[in-house]
Formats: structure tokens, C-alpha cells, sequence
């Protein structure tokens, strides 16, 4: 996705604006961990530059420390409880955002799956787009499945 993204949380109390910068492509993750925060099947990441992201209104977090010992703080509106970004404290300065809450929702598409291994049995990914058992092992390897789009 190019350009400045809107979105914001459910009840509108809650509004973000990112603008064009340091933006990997989206993937969705059908890790177990990802299932359990969402509550539902599999989350949309889009890892961006916390630097790029303007938000209002009232916010809280929630922390959850992750087997690797890294810390992961999921941020949200603290009305309606909806999860906006999350960051892990391995990637100062960068974070990921749950791709629902973008305005044109309707535009994302999963340049990757991770984690099918743990997937709903009912999902199938679409022919043609990585599906990955896990995850990438290295940085170098996340690059190239969801690194940034050339324009
Ligand atoms: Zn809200
Ligand atoms: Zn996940």
C-alpha cells in the first residue's frame, strides 16, 4: 500500500494518520499467538516506521513477553479496546499495524503467509503468494518476502 494511510478504531475516538515513509507490504500471520490477541483467525501485519505515524485520542497497551524473551506491546484505543499497532521491543523504532483499522481495509492484500503451519483448517491461501510453514529466519529473508515495495 503507497501513499498516506487513515485509519483509526472502532468507536472513532482513536484516529491515525501514516504517512508515506519506511513501510514493508502486508502479510497475514496465522500464528497461534496472533489468533489468541485478535480473537480471531489470523492477524494483517504491516510493518512501518513509528517515525511516520501520527495518532490521536486515548490510548492504552498491553504487553505480552515472547518466548524469544523480546517484549511485545500491542497499543489500542483504550474506549473500545481495538488494537492498533504493536511493537516488539527486538525492533526499536518500528512497529506493526494491524491492517483492519486502515480506512480502505478493503486494499490490503497479504503479500505473504506466515505461520500456516498453525492455520485454520477452513483457510487456504490464494495460488501464487508465499505460504510459509513458520516464519523468515533471518532479516535478510523478511526483506525479501515483505520488504518494501518498489515504486
Ligand atoms: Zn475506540
Ligand atoms: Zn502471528
Amino acid at each position: 500500500m503507497q501513499g498516506e494511510l487513515t485509519g483509526g478504531c472502532l468507536c472513532g475516538a482513536v484516529r491515525y494518520t501514516l504517512r508515506e515513509g519506511m513501510r514493508f507490504r502486508p502479510y497475514a500471520c496465522h500464528c497461534t499467538d496472533c489468533q489468541a490477541r485478535t480473537g480471531s483467525a489470523f492477524s494483517e501485519h504491516m510493518l512501518f516506521a513509528l517515525a511516520d505515524l501520527a495518532i490521536t485520542g486515548p490510548l492504552d497497551t498491553g504487553t505480552v513477553t515472547q518466548p524469544s524473551g523480546a517484549v511485545s506491546t500491542i497499543t489500542g484505543c483504550a474506549v473500545c479496546k481495538a488494537r492498533i499497532h504493536a511493537e516488539n521491543a527486538a525492533r526499536p523504532g518500528f512497529a506493526s499495524l494491524r491492517c483492519g483499522t486502515l480506512d480502505r481495509s478493503a486494499e490490503v492484500v497479504p503479500a505473504a503467509h506466515l505461520w500456516v503451519r498453525s492455520k485454520q483448517p477452513w483457510i487456504v491461501p490464494p495460488e501464487g503468494v508465499p505460504a510459509l510453514a513458520e516464519q523468515p529466519g533471518s532479516q535478510a529473508e523478511w526483506i525479501a518476502l515483505v520488504g518494501p515495495e518498489r515504486r
